[in-house]
């Protein structure tokens, strides 16, 4: 029966203390799950969510893998202390919950709504309508689990849809770019961007003055990915230009954003606050019961980590 150590912030435990001991038992597996080790080393498996009280992991010498409650590891995987196998949280709610935050935004910039909600003001401004999606440009910055998915819905409303990722990809209904040569072209045809990548030292900052030059004038950016990927500096200059004309934002390089930031209560700024896609007990608890019960079959684990590229 494999010792499993829930190490996350307090306030998860009721939802995961039912949905943790469900999804075992759907996957045949007795588990002893606890919140705390007295003995470290006999802990098999550790499901964990930063900000619980676990940070040295290096007592945890028998655990054959540290199962992560979020999608994003940026602040687990630069943990020296950790060398045990880290997989991710890929789960199919969270995935369902980005694509309605993505798409709902998108359409939101590409109908106008908010000049709408702003204008209800007794004059009839019937002079501008939308254009069609297959007229309109949108841009993914990321093309994993969740780009993909995001991409695949907005090319399913005809959206004319790029993508880029590291390596090259080849997905129906997308222009698929990679590599820093494909960022201009990408970023080139982004009337609306996406952020979609993982914190890693190769993207931060990626969104900064060079790089929102590259994007066509007026053009709307959507950060549900990591705060690190733009430089704030350089946003707030671009929109006070026009270069940017909107921007909205669902994650900050510091959480919550702090309420004197420039960002609340810009014109041109929606914050939402990190709310865009949440990992669901239910489902999560079936990806991680699953994990466990691939490793006690001597399977691979799913959504392993690459501690080098650091997603
Ligand atoms: P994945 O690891 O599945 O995908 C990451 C994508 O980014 C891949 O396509 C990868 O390329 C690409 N990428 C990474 N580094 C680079 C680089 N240097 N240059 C070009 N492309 C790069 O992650 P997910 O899709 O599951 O999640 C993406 C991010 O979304 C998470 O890391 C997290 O930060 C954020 N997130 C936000 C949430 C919210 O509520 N706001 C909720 C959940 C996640 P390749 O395919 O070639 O490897």
């Amino acid at each position: 029966m494999p010792t499993t150590l829930f190490s996350a912030p307090a306030r998860l435990w009721p939802a995961y203390a039912t949905a943790l001991p469900r999804a075992f038992a759907e996957a045949g597996l007795s588990v002893r799950l606890l919140t705390e080790a007295p003995d470290p080393a006999a802990v098999d498996y550790i499901i964990y969510a930063p900000g619980g009280p676990l940070a040295d992991f290096r007592p945890y010498t028998g655990a054959k893998a540290v199962l992560s409650l979020w999608a994003g590891v940026e602040r687990i995987v630069s943990n020296p202390t950790l060398t045990q196998p880290l997989a991710r949280m890929v789960d199919p709610a969270l995935t369902e919950g980005m694509v309605e935050w993505v798409t709902g935004h998108v359409l939101r910039t590409h109908l106008g709504i908010d000049a709408h909600l702003a204008g209800q003001d007794g004059i009839w401004r019937n002079h501008i309508t939308p254009p069609l999606a297959r007229e309109r440009g949108v841009t993914v910055l990321g093309l994993g689990e969740l780009g993909t998915a995001c991409a695949a819905m907005l090319a399913h409303l005809n959206f004319r849809v790029t993508g880029w990722s590291r390596s090259p990809k080849a997905l129906p209904g997308i222009r698929c770019l990679s590599g820093p040569d494909g960022l201009a072209q990408a970023l080139a045809r982004a009337e609306i961007l996406v952020l979609l990548l993982p914190n890693t030292p190769e993207t931060e900052n990626i969104l900064n003055a060079e790089t929102l030059a590259q994007m066509p004038k007026g053009a709307v950016i959507l950060n549900p990915g990591r705060g690190s990927l733009i430089d704030d500096a350089a946003l707030l200059a671009a929109l006070d230009t026009g270069q940017i004309a909107q921007a909205t934002l669902d994650v900050f390089r510091v959480e919550p954003l702090p309420a004197d930031h420039p960002y609340w209560g810009h014109p041109k700024v929606t914050v939402t606050p990190h709310i865009a896609a949440e990992t669901r007990p239910a489902s999560a608890a079936r990806v991680i019961a699953e994990n466990i019960r691939r490793s006690e079959a001597g399977e691979p684990l799913l959504y392993r980590v690459d501690r080098r590229r650091g997603y």
